[in-house]
């Protein structure tokens, strides 16, 4: 399908991506690698009249790791985040989205922003506890991940805010897990589960975290299942009691592929498979 007409801006600066956002008000819309909001206008689900393209405009791009943590530039692709193993989980989970295509052209901040449920890379930033950087007409603010993704594809952004970079904890002397389920290679994720794990001295779980996808509206932290972790032998039979409450209060939406029971029981399995690899066992 053909998107309606609308007009193409390509500032080369921050300064001027953000005024021209203001300008336009709600009927200006980013344009980042284009692979969520290109579908969205061919299907005339959204229709802006200017795409302001983030391409040319310098300092968005590149990971670096600063003080515990990794800074990734918001227009960083998913292709750049796969060849970059350090990042763990994050390069694990990006590795699987979509095909090649799409990982050279979709980018962290358009994923993060456009803050589908179903997407990958939220539910990896909800359970690092990450954060994005964002610039608008009123100043740069951190936003946490507890706090960014709101409601289905909403996002706490103000309409002429930009994500300039987000900020992922190294979490040095975790394990990591990630599991996805897909019905056929390179589709989106039916769930996906993302397990990180801390061993204390003893042996047991010092900390464990659980991000969602596809369970609900928003990427969602499965905390019942992380607080009977948390204290507790990490073995294959303390995972596989905390796994069975991966899904409690969840409500994943029903659709062709499955039910929603059928999602939280994958939910379930998943997150005993995504913890046992945390756990190294
Ligand atoms: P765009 O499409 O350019 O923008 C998306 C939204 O975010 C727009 O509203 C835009 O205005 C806003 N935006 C973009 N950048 C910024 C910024 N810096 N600051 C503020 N707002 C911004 N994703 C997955 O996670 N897993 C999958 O399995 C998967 N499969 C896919 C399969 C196909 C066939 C396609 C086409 C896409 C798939 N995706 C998948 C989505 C893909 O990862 C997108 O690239 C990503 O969700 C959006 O990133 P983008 O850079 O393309 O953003």
């Amino acid at each position: 399908m053909i998107p309606a007409a609308f007009d193409y801006e390509a500032p080369e600066s921050l300064e001027e991506a953000i005024r021209m956002l203001r300008e336009n008000g709600e009927d200006a819309k980013l344009l980042a690698g284009g692979h969520s909001l290109l579908p969205l206008m061919k299907l005339r689900l959204a229709a802006p009249t200017v795409l302001i393209d983030l391409r040319r405009i310098p300092g968005l791009h590149g990971i670096q790791r600063e003080n515990g943590s990794w800074r990734v530039g918001a227009m960083t692709r998913h292709a750049d985040l796969e060849e970059t193993k350090e990042l763990g989980v994050v390069s694990r989970a990006a590795s699987l989205i979509a095909d090649q295509q799409v990982r050279h052209r979709g980018t962290i901040g358009g994923s993060l922003a456009h803050g589908d449920p179903a997407s990958d890379l939220p539910a990896v930033l909800l359970a690092t506890e990450g954060e994005v950087t964002a610039r608008g007409s009123g100043g740069q603010r951190t936003i946490a991940a507890a706090e960014l993704f709101q409601g289905y594809l909403t996002t706490a952004l103000a309409h002429d805010e930009v994500v300039t970079e987000v900020r992922i904890p190294t979490l040095d002397g975790y394990g990591v897990g990630y599991e996805k389920f897909t019905r056929r290679a390179e589709d989106w994720a039916m769930v996906g589960v993302c397990a990180l794990v801390k061993k204390a001295g003893d042996g047991s779980c010092e900390d464990g975290r659980i991000g969602l996808t596809h369970m609900g509206s928003t990427p969602l932290r499965a905390t019942a299942a992380e607080d009977a972790l948390r204290g507790h032998a990490l073995d294959a039979d303390s995972i596989a009691r905390a796994a069975e409450q991966a899904a409690e209060g969840t409500e994943p939406p029903g659709d062709l592929n499955a039910t929603p029971e059928y999602k939280r029981h994958l939910a379930r399995t998943l997150t005993r498979r995504a913890l046992m690899e945390a756990a190294g066992l």
